[in-house]
């Protein structure tokens, strides 16, 4: 039971964070270890990508999307249907699937940046906690600003670091119960005054967090919360290392029952990336993601052990690998209704030279209009598309990637189909 679980797993993740990596590398970002400790990305995900993209750019001026970036899209559209009949009645139904009532019509489009296709003028549910397709885009633009941040911090000498805040959890408790309590602590933490004292001495100017669930069978749900902090270059002698731990366990306290303190002491605050014993986290996933990716992308990251990220448990729900997955899901969507993933420091966006926040449905649109249009589709054609479920949808965009005349070709099709079912009544 047990390696047909992990197998599944493995391979779906492989195709659906396939583009984490390679995404970033492509892009140039400054990873995390080029940040902070001048090492190099692993060599072969840079050359990897090279070798692909010159062969393609040689032969034709437009960008030609990842293979890796098209598998995951896929993915995403055939998880997305999941999502929705594992959801009955969430604003998801709607997700890609109606126009907007202010567009003319639904257009494929192809994107200047990804060289991907993609459908534009449709309604979005902007729920990223649970819409794989939504929180791919939130999770890309998140990304991308936290990104433009920490080349500004740089630019003025600054260090980043990144600390995990954790608590007890077992499986008897509710998700809900747990985030409230979590949060709660936090920002009672963060607004204490022993806090602001030791995160001051350290230089702590602005700081980004995220809010990052897991499942396991073993103890449930594991909210925990990622802090992308941006310090001063002195922070290392302030003494957040031994004085942190001590005042997340009293708020904890106050929060939640606590049996074991000594855990929470051992385990409750994780220095990861930026602080001097954190070097060995830094080599082994520092590089992969980069600081940017790591809090941006919590929820899209690939579980470890028995600790299965939401878009596992969906890819558990669509193979039958895990029968309590689909139950997990849908309490992970109750308890998800309304939070906020991820959280500016107050004044952070201003001052790192960002602008104002949009909101996740304005993130998860992913349209941009200087995007070159392929195709524009009637409604009776958009209807057609829309009947032959996620395979069709997920279908035309891989055709128009490459090839619009095969697109129209594929959207006559079914458009032919679509009629002979309804009987030739339109
Ligand atoms: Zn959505």
């Amino acid at each position: 039971m047990n390696s047909s679980i992990s197998g599944a797993n493995s391979g779906t993740n492989q195709t659906l964070m396939g583009g984490g990596g390679t995404e970033a590398a492509r892009r140039g970002g400054v990873s995390a270890a080029g940040f902070i400790g001048g090492a190099e990305a692993p060599l072969g995900t840079i050359t990897g990508f090279a070798a692909a993209f010159s062969s393609f750019s040689l032969a034709r001026p437009q960008i030609m999307p990842e293979e890796s970036a098209r598998l995951a899209r896929a993915e995403r559209f055939e998880l997305q249907a999941v999502a929705r009949s594992t959801l009955p009645g969430h604003r998801i139904r709607c997700c890609l699937l109606y126009r907007r009532p202010n567009t003319a019509s639904v257009e494929v489009r192809r994107s200047s940046v990804s060289g991907l296709a993609y459908y534009a003028g449709l309604q979005v549910c902007g729920r990223g906690a649970v819409c794989p397709i939504c929180g791919a885009r939130i999770a890309e633009h998140n990304r991308g600003e936290i990104q433009a941040a920490l080349d500004v911090w740089r630019g003025r000498g600054g260090v980043p670091a990144l600390l995990t805040f954790t608590m007890p959890h077992y499986r008897s408790q509710g998700l809900a119960e747990n985030v409230k309590g979590l949060l709660g602590a936090y920002r009672a933490l963060t607004g204490h005054r022993s806090y602001r004292e030791v995160a001051g001495a350290g230089g702590l100017t602005h700081s980004i967090r995220s809010l990052e669930v897991t499942w396991g069978r073993q103890n449930g749900f594991h909210p925990h919360l990622h802090m992308l902090g941006f310090f001063g270059s002195g922070y290392g002698a302030a003494g957040l290392r031994e004085r942190l731990p001590l005042l997340w366990l009293a708020e904890l306290q106050r929060h939640i029952d606590i049996t074991n303190t000594d855990h929470v002491l051992e385990r409750g605050v994780r220095f990861q990336v930026g602080f001097p014993a954190g070097a060995e986290y830094l080599s082994k996933v520092g590089q992969a993601w980069g600081l940017a990716e790591e809090v941006a992308k919590a929820n899209r990251k690939k579980g470890r052990g028995d600790h299965y990220s939401p878009v596992q448990l969906l890819c558990h729900v669509r193979d039958g690998t895990l029968p309590e997955a689909a139950a997990v899901y849908r309490e992970y969507a109750e308890a998800s209704k309304g939070l906020h993933f991820l959280q500016w420091s107050r004044g952070a966006r201003a001052a790192l030279g960002l602008a104002e926040e949009k909101c996740d449905e304005e993130k998860a649109d992913g349209e941009d209009q200087g995007d070159v249009v392929l195709a524009s589709l009637t409604a009776e054609e958009w209807r057609a598309v829309r009947v032959g479920g996620w395979q069709a949808r997920s279908r035309l965009v891989e055709l128009a990637d490459y090839d619009e005349d095969a697109a129209l070709g594929y959207v006559a099709h079914l458009v032919e189909r679509f009629r002979q079912a309804s009987g030739g009544v339109r």
